[in-house]
């Protein structure tokens, strides 16, 4: 349910609400517009007397929320949410763009790509400590050495670091290094991975299961938002469809989906979406004219030799070009990066 109060409500009157619904048990979040407040209600809503509500000085009209996710619905808070990293805004006017290897394999090689990406323009360095991996017998990454490496390219790079948590009892030791926390698309409905990294205050890059549902992504941000946590970014990854030629189908229809949905950020990875390097230029100005708000891609020094992901991971110099190529596409949807 969500009260709209009347352009000209006042702050008495708005209180006035908040105070009575609370006292009702509802819990509130409110919302304010440059012309309205609105004021979400979470809670058994067949309990609220909606037309005592609706006859309360101020108040405009009072709305259901018909979808199941509220604190991530646009109805709830219609403004764009901004996450503000390393002083980079997600959501703002500028795309952000997040770029690194797939995994973390020395200190060399985090510190090679990080002042690469850096001189091309990349705003976030990626990488993976922990992988989640198809097979058992993979690469499982360097677990914390891979986080003390990137923190120690975070000390001399200046970039601000994301990487993957894969399970709630290591969320404490991520995001003792961590500037992002990254849910993988394995992990998106591992509701108790989603509650631990709902209790901290860092933000979270959210990625879409590769075979759920734009609702059900939105569903998994609710479960982090609940428990605190409103920085949330919503990353499309691709997902799975009859086409075997690329790895995933990037969705490209999420975008401006999510966009009309949610308040959220929304995050594009060109990368896993394609599985192919030589599709990710495309398809990063496919997303940013789209309108999303960051990318994320996978660079690597050598992508042949890379530990993982080396298919779709482009060499620094290709990302530099890519960088260039998406500038104009960027200010064409009145954005920059
Ligand atoms: C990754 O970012 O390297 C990764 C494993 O991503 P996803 O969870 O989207 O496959
Ligand atoms: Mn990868």
């Amino acid at each position: 349910m969500i009260i709209i109060m009347k352009m000209q409500a006042t702050d008495t009157e708005t209180d006035a609400v908040i105070t009575r619904v609370t006292k009702e048990g509802f819990k509130t979040h409110v919302s304010v517009g440059e012309e309205r407040t609105i004021i979400g209600i979470i809670g058994d809503e067949r309990l609220l007397d909606r037309g005592a509500i609706s006859r309360m000085k101020g108040v405009d009209r009072v709305v259901p929320v018909l979808r199941p996710y509220k604190l991530a619905s646009r109805d709830f808070k219609p403004e764009n949410t901004v996450i503000t990293i390393n002083g980079h805004q997600v959501g703002g006017d500028k795309v952000i763009v997040m770029a690194g290897p797939c995994s973390v394999e020395s200190l060399d090689q985090m510190m090679e790509t990080a002042i690469a990406v850096r001189e091309a323009g990349a705003h976030l360095l990626r990488g993976g400590a922990f992988k989640p991996r198809t097979s058992p017998y993979s690469f499982q990454g360097m677990g914390e050495e891979g986080l003390k490496i990137m923190a120690q390219v975070r000390e001399e790079t200046g970039l601000h670091i994301v990487t993957e948590v894969m399970a709630p009892e290591q969320v404490d030791l991520v995001a003792k290094y961590a500037d992002v926390l990254q849910i993988g698309t394995r992990n998106m409905q591992n509701y108790a991975l989603l509650n631990a990294v709902g209790k901290t205050n860092k933000p979270v890059l959210l990625k879409r299961g590769m075979m759920s549902t734009i609702e059900e992504l939105l569903m998994s941000a609710e479960y982090i938002m609940s428990n605190g946590n409103h920085q949330v970014m919503l990353c499309e990854r691709g997902i799975r469809t009859f086409e075997k030629y690329t790895r995933n189908t990037l969705d490209i229809n999420a975008v401006p989906v999510l966009k009309e949905l949610t308040h959220l950020p929304v995050v594009v990875d060109p990368s896993h979406a394609t599985g192919r390097w030589t599709l990710v230029k495309a398809t990063s100005k496919a997303a940013v004219a789209a309108g999303a708000d960051g990318l994320i891609i996978e660079v690597h020094p050598n992508p042949a030799e890379a530990a993982s992901d080396g298919e779709q991971s482009l060499k620094p110099h290709r990302f530099a070009e890519l960088m260039n190529e998406i500038r104009p596409i960027a200010a064409a949807v009145d954005r920059s990066v």
